[in-house]
């Protein structure tokens, strides 16, 4: 079974941190916070069987730790798309790779923007392509994540984030339902030609 982990929301139902089911039930015991959503999977003792919880949130308003450091790096854009090749939807971090959807060749940065997780056989058939010239599909624009919290949101599972969703600001993580059917067109900085194909 996949490792659970645990949507905390603030009293005011902000997403707060994710943390491991352990913790959470710690809370829900101490009373320290109530159940919000519960996942379809049971945990036992000898004595008790509950749901393991999938949203929990806390009985007090705590203040907003510190903003945690975006880092801009592999790691976190293949955690940003979900360890999942944006073009054939392959996941797997081992062999994961980082592709410039405008190339370097054509003038593309280095930029949340304009990289996105790739595994090596879209990689290598895009080429200095754009996915236009390629005619390969990205589900959606890439963007920079709006905070660390909402990077490590988006590394869950697509079962966590069916959940977790409707607790997160509008466009916050990236759509689940939207793969290959997002009909907008994003603008190129070059020939005024999108050099993204998403229909
Ligand atoms: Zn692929």
């Amino acid at each position: 079974m996949e490792p659970r982990n645990v949507l905390l929301l603030n009293r005011s139902f902000e997403p707060l941190q994710v943390c491991d089911v352990r913790r959470a039930i710690g809370l829900l015991f101490t009373g320290r916070a109530e159940r919000v959503e519960d996942s379809a999977d049971l945990i036992r003792s000898p004595s008790v069987a509950l749901f393991i919880p999938s949203v929990i949130r806390l009985q007090r308003y705590i203040q907003r730790p510190p903003r945690q450091t975006l880092s801009f790096n592999k790691k976190n854009i293949l955690k940003r798309d979900g360890y999942t090749c944006q073009y054939c939807g392959r996941n797997g971090s081992e062999r994961m790779t980082i592709d410039h959807v405008v190339p370097r060749f054509l003038g593309g940065k280095t930029i949340w923007e304009n990289v996105v997780s790739a595994c090596r056989s879209c990689n290598t058939r895009k080429g200095n392509r754009t996915p236009q010239q390629a005619e390969m599909r990205l589900p959606q624009r890439p963007s920079k994540p709006i905070s660390a919290l909402y990077l490590t949101i988006m590394a869950q599972s697509a079962r966590h984030l069916h959940v977790w969703q409707k607790y997160l600001p509008a466009g916050a993580v990236r759509s689940l339902s939207g793969n290959g059917k997002d009909k907008e067109v994003y603008p190129c900085n070059g020939d005024g030609q999108s050099p993204f194909l998403l229909s």
